[in-house]
């Protein structure tokens, strides 16, 4: 089994469109995928009608939500795509992205960069949901900056001049969310909270599991995380959070998969559930 169970495509801020990730997928001899696009399932709707046969494809989402200051991704899996609340709650977190997004532009304007609401637009003409890669996009296309990263450091990350925040989820309401659709939620890259005892504070919300294998989390992070799977009878998965960028690993799908026999033990337990 070669599986990667985060994914994101266009329909976010990935750089390949729903089809193109498929077509990489099988490519890659990928068995097994997860598109879990930023707060949107609308990639997993497009790509319905064209997943070959012998790739799994399971409905994915990750939902960027806050737990006091700081900012907590839940992925979701295995929900049902058609399920209306979960349709109606995501169609007002875009609503909500938008404004954010306006309210940026109006942060970088004042500070003299010349970029407007259409530039965004531009370069996020596929997304369902706008954020902050993409209007770091406009401005490389603009000529201000060569990559995203350095529009980051300089505008977009917390405490930069253009950070904008905006009104997220907690994650018990995502959880929520995504098991009342018939779903699992798994907590994203634990490691990348930078602290165990809010992982703790999370996992009795709901939480079904833990995405232990990330790019970014280190052999003993990896450790840590089985044993606190472990600990609290936790589903453990992994995945590449691919999203195309050309300076971020993976630059390819199927550079980093999920271990096989976690692949293997994750959608055993997501068929019975
Ligand atoms: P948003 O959802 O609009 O808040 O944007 C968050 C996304 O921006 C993340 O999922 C990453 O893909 C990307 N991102 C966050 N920080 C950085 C960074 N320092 N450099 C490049 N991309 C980043
Ligand atoms: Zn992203
Ligand atoms: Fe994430
Ligand atoms: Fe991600």
């Amino acid at each position: 089994m070669q599986a990667d169970f985060h994914i994101h495509t266009t329909a976010s801020d990935g750089c390949f469109t729903p089809l193109q990730i498929l077509e990489q997928a099988v490519i890659a001899g990928l068995t097994n995928i997860a598109i879990t696009d930023h707060d949107t399932i609308d990639g997993c709707l497009s790509m319905q009608a064209y997943v070959p046969a012998n790739l799994n494809v399971i409905s994915g989402i990750e939902i960027n939500t806050n737990h006091l200051q700081t900012e907590v991704h839940i992925l979701g899996y295995g929900f049902d795509l058609g399920n209306v609340t979960l349709k109606c709650q995501l169609r007002e977190l875009a609503q909500r992205r938008l404004l954010r997004v306006k309210r940026i532009i109006e942060k970088i304007t004042a500070l003299g960069y010349n970029i407007n609401m259409k530039d965004v637009l531009a370069v996020a003409s596929s997304a369902s949901v706008v954020g902050r890669p993409h209007v770091a996009q406009a401005l490389i296309v603009k000529g201000y900056f060569a990559n995203v990263s350095s529009v980051f450091e300089t505008l977009l990350a917390h405490g930069r001049p253009g950070y904008e925040p905006y009104h997220k989820l907690t994650p018990q309401d995502a959880i929520s969310l995504i098991r009342n659709s018939g779903g699992l939620a798994i907590l994203a890259h634990p490691g990348l909270i930078g602290n165990d005892d809010l992982v703790r504070e999370i996992i009795p919300l709901g939480l079904d599991g833990l995405e232990v294998y990330y790019p970014q989390h280190t052999e003993t992070m990896v450790n840590n995380y089985c044993d606190l799977a472990k600990q609290y009878n936790l589903l453990v998965t992994g995945g590449s959070d691919f999203h195309g960028f050309p300076e971020r690993y993976p630059q390819r799908l199927g550079q980093f998969i999920c271990p096989s026999i976690v692949a293997s033990k994750f959608l055993s337990v997501l068929q019975s559930a």
